[in-house]
């Protein structure tokens, strides 16, 4: 199929694209990557009368340490990031979650901003900012400006998110971990590069005892949009992180902490018994994380 009509614009900076936005309201869409945009636009499930290109804009690229943590440009390519020993070394999580995106051929033109702001719930990338407390730099016209949007505070529904028209995400900031953290990323789907079944992302630090201080679990694909299983951290939280507090706050997570769907490809029950298996796994080698350093 071929996208309805549309007029196209390609700025060269952040401004020209915001002031392209804001001539257009809700008529005109960004595009990143193109690899959910593009082919939402084939099926004409999108029909923007305006896309605004963000591909020459340079300074929305790019991964940099600054004192808050880890910067990373949202028109950052993923396999740029997959690829960035700063990222492996400052943020394991995401190093270890990128491979489980699509296919390398999508990771080279897909962005971080892309798929955090496409919001599908079954994405690794909103899970794993929601895991390591990411916070999402915004700009838009004025009155709004620049906002600072905590990754829990992002996602709002199935595929929509706190971005109000006009506004571009811009930068995402991964605060630096606490000494003794650990992570862990792991998910299930039918074949490697498929989006998963369901898949976990969590983030622990232990005190000097050993016993967990903090637990940060994020799911995937079991809800409208990533989901912060409360209850299991709360059930870790205190404890000293034993095979049966582990399987205990992972059994949480599959009980108490989501209203998972079902659909041609995994019932409700199933991917409740994925979580179970996927937390208690996850936490397993983040604990062990954690005590190695
Ligand atoms: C075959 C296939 C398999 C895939 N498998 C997976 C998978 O397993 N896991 C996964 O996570 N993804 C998967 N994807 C999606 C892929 O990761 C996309 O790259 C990503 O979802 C969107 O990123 P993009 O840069 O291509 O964004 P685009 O497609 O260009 O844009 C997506 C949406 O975000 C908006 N947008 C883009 N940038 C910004 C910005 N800076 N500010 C505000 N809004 C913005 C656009 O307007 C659009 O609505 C798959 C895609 C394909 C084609």
């Amino acid at each position: 199929m071929k996208p309805a009509p549309f007029a196209y614009h390609r700025p060269e900076t952040l401004d020209e694209a915001l002031a392209v936005l804001a001539a257009h309201g809700g008529e005109a869409k960004p595009l990143a990557g193109g690899q959910s945009l593009i082919p939402a636009m084939n099926f004409r499930l999108a029909r923007p009368a305006v896309l605004v290109d963000l591909n020459r804009i340079t300074e929305l690229s790019g991964i940099r340490q600054g004192g808050d943590g880890l910067h990373i440009g949202a028109m950052t390519r993923q396999r740029a990031v997959e690829r960035d020993p700063i990222v492996a070394r400052d943020a394991p999580l995401l190093a270890e979650a990128m491979p489980f995106i699509a296919h390398p051929q999508i990771r080279n033109r897909g962005t971080v901003g892309g798929s955090l702001a496409h919001a599908d719930p079954a994405a690794e990338l909103p899970a794993v900012m929601l895991a390591l407390d990411a916070k999402l730099q915004v700009r838009g016209p004025a009155p709004r400006g620049v906002r600072s949007i905590p990754a829990g505070e992002f996602y709002t529904g199935l595929f929509e998110t706190a971005l109000a028209p006009g506004e571009l995400l811009v930068d995402v900031t991964v605060p630096r971990a606490a000494p003794r953290s650990g992570s862990a990323f792991a998910e299930v789907a039918r074949r490697h590069g498929d989006y998963a079944l369901a898949g976990v992302a969590v983030r622990v630090t232990v005190d000097d005892a050993g016993r967990c201080r903090e637990a940060r679990i994020a799911l995937l694909s079991v809800g409208d949009g990533p989901v912060l299983a409360r209850k299991a951290a709360k059930a870790i939280t205190g404890e000293s992180p034993t095979p049966e507090a582990i399987r205990e706050a992972a059994d949480v997570a599959a009980a108490k902490d989501i209203d998972p769907p079902g659909d041609i490809h995994a019932s409700p029950a199933y991917r409740r018994q994925l979580v179970a298996v996927l937390v208690r796994r996850t936490l397993e080698r983040a604990f062990e994380r954690a005590r190695n350093g």
